[in-house]
């Protein structure tokens, strides 16, 4: 007869040292964000206008593929967690911790100041997502740290594309 191993059982999940229920929240709520990332720089991408217009849709299409990956990475987790990833799109804005603020401005700077917004918020909860699982659960750190490292580098794309615009304003 097949042996069907449970959730409980697999030592994979045994071996967190912290409540997993509470980490399947907090995941998921990373979730969410992404997604939400996604699509905002998705949009952004094809929207944007202004000076450095191509330059900076580039980064934005090339930053919503980043955050897309970042959804499969999370959702893989989870699910390894023995959790299931946010079923309905509708909840990603009710469950997400950074929230949707929808693009108001299509102007460049705009556009820029408000990703570079999300950014930071997405920085400072993975670096807290961090703090949370390190020493407890080193397969979801390694996987938050290279979010972290992606989202650092998201930030500082966005700051030197917005202080090359500036220069641009000044001459
Ligand atoms: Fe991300
Ligand atoms: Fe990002
Ligand atoms: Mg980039």
């Amino acid at each position: 007869m097949k042996k069907v191993v449970k959730k409980n059982e697999r030592v994979g999940i045994q071996i967190v040292e912290m409540d997993v229920e509470k980490l399947l929240k907090t995941l998921n709520q990373a979730y969410a964000d992404e997604w939400i990332a996604y699509y905002q720089y998705w949009l952004c991408a094809k929207l944007v206008e202004g000076p450095m217009r191509t330059e900076v849709a580039a980064e934005l299409a090339e930053h919503a593929q980043e955050e897309h990956k970042h959804a499969t990475l999370l959702a893989d987790r989870i699910v390894q967690l023995g959790g299931t990833p946010i079923l309905k799109p509708e909840a990603w804005v009710k469950h997400a911790g950074c929230g949707y603020d929808a693009t108001k401005h299509a102007y460049v700077q705009a556009v820029l100041e408000e990703n570079i917004k999300g950014e930071q918020c997405a920085i400072k909860t993975y670096n807290s997502i961090l703090a949370m699982v390190e020493g407890k659960d080193p397969v979801t750190y390694d996987i938050i740290l290279s979010i972290l490292a992606d989202e650092i580098e998201h930030e500082h794309d966005l700051v030197r594309l917005l202080s090359s615009l500036k220069g641009i304003k000044l001459v």
